[in-house]
């Protein structure tokens, strides 16, 4: 099969011509068609994440069909273990969290984003920047119907985390989304069909970014250095940027949530405590869990969310990385393999 390859940090990934991956006995082996390029992928590329696998295949919001099963995959899903076999060619999406022990204290208390011993497609395990991949089936989810393979493959991060960082906002009314890529162009879309407003900020200057915002129904939107025009109740940060920490938190109201979505952000500048002060909250966001999926893959046909996407051929996976890197990407980027493009 064809890959993309990263052998070391800081290098192009190169196209490789690798054997197919055999399944173990509770992997699928699935067929790729279409992989979302993710702003952690460029963190792991660039080696701003530490131990990445080597030679690794990155990517991590792979939907592909299931080609051959491992002798113990009963059905994909872990709520419907009934014996039943793997439809032929079922559709499945494989997200971020690829492994988890089952058994440390965060997995036994409903944290299996947090486990201790997880381990992450494209990351620690093998991804979809290729023609195939395997997959625990536990970790896998069925993608909805209607959505075309690589319209789907932005919401299994961008999607999924975005979703899990925006329930962290609770239920406030007006939401900063800092950053307006792949996930804040999916999360807009549930934020309004939920009655809630959306600020957007982007780079200052980024007037297509703004527009692009607005276009998806933002009712404001602007620099990042500026000030909303009126208190937010909450924000969620997704550029990988700290100095938008001290931002946010000044343009919450008493009380407000600042949420960072990101898996890698620069230093955070030192700020006053007045700005932290009156019950506001700081807090991260890491990995998913599976409920975080289910919950968001069967909100997403409802919405209906529709994903921007921009098409790259899987061999050109370092062209897709340098145009998010830029900021050239509206929307999310994807990869396909060559019959696939939709
Ligand atoms: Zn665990
Ligand atoms: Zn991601």
């Amino acid at each position: 099969m064809r890959a993309m390859l990263l052998e070391a940090p800081g290098r192009a990934l190169r196209l490789v011509d690798l054997p197919v991956p055999k399944p173990n006995p509770e992997q699928l082996l699935i067929r790729v068609h279409a992989c979302a390029v993710c702003r952690t992928d460029l963190h792991i590329v660039d080696g701003e994440l530490a131990h990445p696998k080597l030679p690794l295949i990155p990517g991590h919001q792979i939907v592909g069909t299931v080609e051959a099963v491992g002798e113990k995959v009963k059905f994909f899903h872990p709520d419907r273990n009934s014996g039943e076999s793997v439809p032929e060619r079922l559709r499945v999406g494989v997200p971020w969290l690829g492994r988890t022990c089952n058994h440390c204290r965060y997995c036994l208390s409903g944290r299996e984003n947090l486990c201790d011993r997880a381990e992450f497609t494209g990351y620690n395990l093998d991804g979809g920047y290729a023609e195939y991949a395997v997959a625990d089936y536990r970790y896998c989810f069925e993608i909805p119907p209607g959505y075309p393979d690589v319209q789907a493959a932005p919401l299994l991060c961008g999607g999924l985390i975005g979703y899990r960082a925006y329930r962290m906002t609770g239920d406030a009314e007006k939401i900063g989304f800092y950053g307006f890529g792949s996930s804040a162009h999916i999360l807009i879309q549930l934020a309004r069909y939920q009655g809630r407003q959306i600020f957007a900020f982007t780079r200052s200057g980024d007037v297509k970014g703004q527009e692009f915002a607005r276009q998806l129904g933002a009712v404001w939107s602007g620099s990042s250095e500026e000030l909303p025009p009126e208190p937010l109740d909450a924000a969620i940060i997704f550029a990988p940027i700290g100095k938008l920490i001290p931002a946010a938190l000044r343009a919450v109201a008493k009380g407000g949530v600042v949420v960072c979505a990101g898996i890698h952000m620069s230093d955070i500048p030192s700020f006053p405590y007045e700005i932290l002060w009156e019950e506001r909250i700081l807090r991260s966001v890491a990995n998913l869990t599976r409920r975080d999926g289910e919950e968001f893959l069967a909100l997403a046909p409802k919405v209906p969310i529709r994903t921007q996407i921009n098409l790259f051929p899987l061999s050109q996976a370092n062209e897709a990385l340098n145009a998010l890197r830029n900021g050239e990407i509206e929307g999310s980027a994807v990869l396909f393999t060559q019959e696939d493009k939709q």
